[in-house]
Order: C-alpha cells, then sequence, then structure tokens
C-alpha cells in the first residue's frame, strides 16, 4: 500500500537516497536570498529574521539556480549544504521549502516539479526568486532590501481549478 506513495510522503528525509534528496529542492531560490537577523533576546532566544530580496552573488536572478553549484563554497563559503541533520536546527528556511515542507509532516505543493512534472510551475505560481531578487553585486545596503515575500506562501498555491467546460 505505502509502496504506492511517493517517495516523499513514504520516506524520512534522513532515509531519503541522494538523488531524492536532491530532486526534492523546487528550485525556488529563496534560500539564496540574503537575511538579516536582530540580536539575540536576553534569555538566548534567536533574534528576529528579516529577510531581504537581495540573492547571494552566485544565484542567476531568473533561472533561479547557483551559477556555479558544483564549487560554490570557493566563492560563498558560508552557503549552507542542507542535510536532515541540519535541517533540526535551521530556522529560516522559507515555509514553501520542500525540505521544511516534508519535515514538518506537510505535503508538496501542485507546483512543485515533482508534482506538476515541470520545472516552470515554480515560476508560474510565483514560489520562486524569478525576476524578483536583485543580486549582491549590485544591490547595495541590505537593510534598504528588506521584504516579507519570502517569508510568505506564494500567492499562487492554491491548485488551479480545471478550466469549467462550456455548454455546447
Ligand atoms: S528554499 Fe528549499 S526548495 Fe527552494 S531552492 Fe532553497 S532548498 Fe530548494
Ligand atoms: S552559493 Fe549557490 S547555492 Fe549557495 S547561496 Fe549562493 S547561489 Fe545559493
Amino acid at each position: 500500500m505505502t509502496e504506492t506513495l511517493p517517495f516523499w510522503k513514504r520516506k524520512t528525509l534522513a532515509g531519503m537516497t541522494r538523488a531524492e534528496w536532491e530532486s526534492l529542492c523546487d528550485g525556488c531560490g529563496r534560500c539564496c536570498l540574503n537575511k538579516l537577523r536582530e540580536e539575540d533576546g536576553p534569555n538566548g532566544e534567536p533574534g528576529r529574521l528579516h529577510w531581504t530580496d537581495v540573492a547571494c552573488r552566485l544565484l542567476d536572478t531568473h533561472s533561479c539556480r547557483c551559477s556555479d553549484y558544483e564549487n560554490r563554497k570557493a566563492t560563498v563559503p558560508d552557503c549552507v549544504k542542507l542535510t536532515a541533520r541540519k535541517l533540526e536546527k535551521i530556522d529560516w528556511l522559507p515555509p514553501s521549502c520542500a525540505y521544511r515542507l516534508v519535515a514538518e509532516g506537510k505535503d508538496l505543493y501542485w507546483w512543485h516539479p515533482l508534482v506538476s512534472g515541470d520545472p516552470e510551475t515554480v515560476h508560474l505560481a510565483g514560489a520562486s526568486v524569478q525576476d524578483k531578487a536583485v543580486s549582491e553585486r549590485k544591490a547595495g545596503a541590505l537593510e534598504d532590501h528588506i521584504v516579507t515575500w519570502p517569508g510568505r506562501l506564494p500567492p499562487r498555491s492554491a491548485r488551479p481549478r480545471a478550466p469549467r467546460k462550456e455548454p455546447a
């Protein structure tokens, strides 16, 4: 019975193969945006997170892909390679991120390429940073680029209704 479920519904993140893990990334590019963190609170609670629309210097802001993924650490040493263990501690993944959704026991949205079969739907749904982000090579001060949209679900999260057939 469970064998018919897709892998992200029947496997834990830690139990996925490398290929399954990599395919879980929807290519939205939101995690490649710079974030600002306020100082920790008096009891050590983590400071509030602010998103910016400023993308990492290696992100192609149209395709939303890393332009040098294999060698990215040479240019961006603090790029975080996600693992199941790290996910338990990370609090900055966007609510639309497939890794976060699966970790929280939720299903993927219709626009995820694994569901739609089309890598373009993540852009069509407004889930990606496509043409909404500016490269840090050009942006200037991060404080001038604080935005809230990366921390929210995209406006077109709901599955679009099939067009209604008009009576003949
Ligand atoms: S936010 Fe999640 S799904 Fe989107 S690019 Fe980053 S890791 Fe992939
Ligand atoms: S180095 Fe690549 S994967 Fe890492 S944050 Fe930058 S664009 Fe994203």
